[in-house]
């Protein structure tokens, strides 16, 4: 994709329209969910299944669902896909589900987008299995500083939004594979900017280039 406009934002995960003239969005896809039509400029897609989309017997029908809209050339990342102990199917389904589409990733060549609520075991352990060649970026992250340091040392990338700017969190991730998202709080990616800028002390230009060039290297684009 040729940006148009002088880009501004990266809106990393987002569920709804973004885009516009000055950023740029990567919409997510569930599974069965098509690439519209018509959409606003500087969109792009993450395409996949959802640990809460899991229903056991459904499998089947979602991955190939998903390897129809991640064909798509709009679809740049695979995700959001993970892990959620809370919702969803059992376990061992929804990791078998999690390695489908990071083996597709990896064929692809595409970094993920991950959900993670309390499976940071399977995570790790899929990590350590896969050895993907791009980078996981564990999107709404919202853990302790603790955790997040722990996860940056073994090269998981984070997308941060309102919630999860926290001086802890940004104390302990480094700030080269750093993203900032909307997600579904109906946030403008410009306000999440702002928050980020005020917890950091850098100042507009600072944080758009730094968001900018991660992007850029995560998904290997000239901006
Ligand atoms: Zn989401």
């Amino acid at each position: 994709m040729k940006p148009r406009g002088e880009i501004r934002y990266i809106d990393f995960h987002t569920h709804s329209q973004g885009g516009g003239s000055d950023a740029i969005a990567v919409r997510n896809l569930m599974a069965g969910d098509e690439v519209p039509g018509d959409f606003p400029a500087n969109t792009l897609f993450s395409a996949g299944i959802h640990p809460w989309q899991l229903t056991g017997d459904n499998t089947e029908e979602l991955q190939t669902e998903l390897l129809l809209t991640a064909a798509h050339p709009h679809v740049v990342m695979i995700g959001e896909a993970g892990f959620d102990r809370l919702r969803g199917a059992q376990g061992e389904v929804q990791y078998r589900v999690f390695l489908f589409q990071a083996h597709i990733a990896a064929e692809m060549g595409k970094p993920m987008v991950i959900h993670c609520v309390k499976g940071w075991d399977e995570l790790r352990r899929a990590l350590r299995e896969v050895k993907p060649g791009r980078p996981w970026v564990i999107h709404g992250f919202r853990g302790s500083g603790r955790l997040a340091a722990s996860l940056a040392g073994e090269g998981f990338w984070f997308s941060l939004g309102a919630k999860g700017l926290t001086t802890e969190v940004l104390q302990s991730v480094h700030h080269e594979k750093l993203l900032l998202e909307t997600d579904e709080s109906g946030q403008s990616i410009a306000e999440v900017y702002r928050l980020f800028e005020a917890a950091t002390g850098y100042d507009g230009q600072k944080a758009e280039s730094l968001i900018r060039n991660n992007f850029r290297l995560l998904m290997n684009y000239s901006l």
